[in-house]
């Protein structure tokens, strides 16, 4: 574990628990006005294991913007034990990347977002897709030539994981009361702005009960004016992730306004040559009096919630850049449920899998992967999952970890 001990980590700061009770609460906001989007959906995944456990409460949605250097890498939990990626960070943010990853044994991710194909936000991404258990990746869909992102999409399609375009009004079920709504691009995508690529980042909305969170890739204020355009009241949000690391050129006054965030995260190195963040745009959120995080200040930074209140964990001290203040839980209203999207589950086929594919598994070392192996070699193939018993080193516990995971297909088919 990179955790360090609570003296080392520096600072919690409790904004705000009120009542926790042991259900989640109910969505707080309406949903947003949508147009219908993307593909059916497919059965609901089995909740995969829990995989990590901060000193950030008990509270059961965690979010983690992970200090990579000049870039974005965001690491969602959510409560179902779903995990969610959005972008990856440079390539010089790779280690940083991976052993967080490692370290908190993400050795596999239900949805992979890339909020746009600049090398900061999705250099890593192959390397991820390689490594990890993929449930799908969502895209901008604004293709590039960067090596990067040549080599994302080359492992997207060796692996065989699902990959969609993300547009304006996509809802993704993350399970038991969270979920995820595509808020930008949309069709016809912005053209001629200072950085199409940017203008066109995929925006998404998290909402857990009363709290909710935005993500903004790398948007332009052409972005920003697009989401005003539609309904500034879907803006609003208890989180927002500044966008383009705090330049310049987003997080206008109206954009933070409609938002409205308790607190604001930024991504970005101590030295970078963009000079991220702004002091325009850091003048404005302390105008606001948003406490305002950044990971070249505060190191990883981790927000766990219960729908109600919000826990922030740095691993490294310094307080926000303004003074914390209390998060007030929105009124819980009626909620009207938009037509939801499940997340669709690749599970590993233990008939067909390699040894490397098998290692990937929770509890499951080298020798096992070997086991497995001469198992299905020496008997044929699995009849079903719980045959997985008879090979040495799979113990009950290993069992109950696996099964969210794996199948048993017929060989052939
Ligand atoms: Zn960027």
């Amino acid at each position: 574990m990179s955790r360090r001990t609570a003296a080392l980590a520096g600072l919690t700061a409790l904004l705000l628990l009120a009542g926790c009770g042991a259900t989640p609460p109910p969505v707080g906001k309406p949903a947003p006005p949508l147009p219908p989007g993307g593909a059916p959906g497919t059965d609901a995944p089995a909740p995969g294991p829990a995989v990590f456990n901060d000193d950030v409460g008990e509270n059961p949605l965690k979010i983690t913007m992970i200090d990579i250097g000049q870039g974005d890498a965001i690491f969602i939990e959510a409560p179902s034990g779903k995990r969610v990626l959005i972008d990856t960070g440079p390539s010089t943010g790779k280690d940083a990347l991976l052993g967080w990853l490692d370290a908190h044994q993400v050795t596999r991710i239900d949805l992979m977002i890339n909020s746009h194909a600049h090398a900061d936000h999705i250099a890593n991404s192959w390397r991820v897709v390689q490594s990890r258990d993929i449930g799908l990746v969502l895209d901008s869909g604004m293709a590039h030539t960067a090596r990067d992102y040549v080599k994302l999409l080359d492992a997207v399609e060796r692996k065989g994981v699902p990959f969609k375009v993300a547009r304006r009004g996509r809802v993704i079920d993350l399970g038991d009361g969270a979920r995820l709504t595509v808020l930008a691009p949309e069709d016809p995508l912005v053209k001629g702005s200072r950085s199409d690529l940017n203008a066109n980042s995929v925006v998404v909305r998290l909402d857990y009960g009363a709290i909710s969170a935005l993500f903004t890739g790398d948007a332009e204020k052409e972005t920003e004016n697009r989401l005003l355009a539609h309904a500034p009241n879907e803006l609003g949000a208890t989180i927002l992730k500044i966008a383009h690391h705090g330049s310049r050129h987003a997080t206008q006054d109206a954009f933070l306004k409609a938002v409205s965030p308790r607190v604001a995260l930024i991504s970005c190195a101590e030295r970078n040559r963009y000079r991220h963040p702004a002091p325009e745009t850091l003048a404005r959120l302390a105008q606001a009096g948003v406490p305002t995080y950044e990971t070249r200040r505060h190191g990883n930074i981790t927000i766990s919630t219960d729908g109600k209140g919000l826990r922030i964990q740095t691993t490294q001290g310094g307080p926000p850049a303004t003074a914390v203040v209390a998060v007030a839980a929105a009124d819980a209203g009626e909620v009207e449920a938009p037509e939801e999207e499940a997340l669709p589950v690749t599970l590993l086929d233990v008939n067909s899998a390699t040894a490397e594919e098998l290692i990937a598994l929770p509890g499951i070392g080298k020798v096992t992967a070997g086991r497995i192996i001469e198992y299905r070699t020496q008997n044929g193939p699995f009849q079903s999952v719980e045959d997985l018993r008879k090979v040495g080193g799979i113990g009950a516990k290993t069992m109950e970890r696996l099964r969210p995971l794996v199948t048993v297909r017929s060989p052939g088919g």
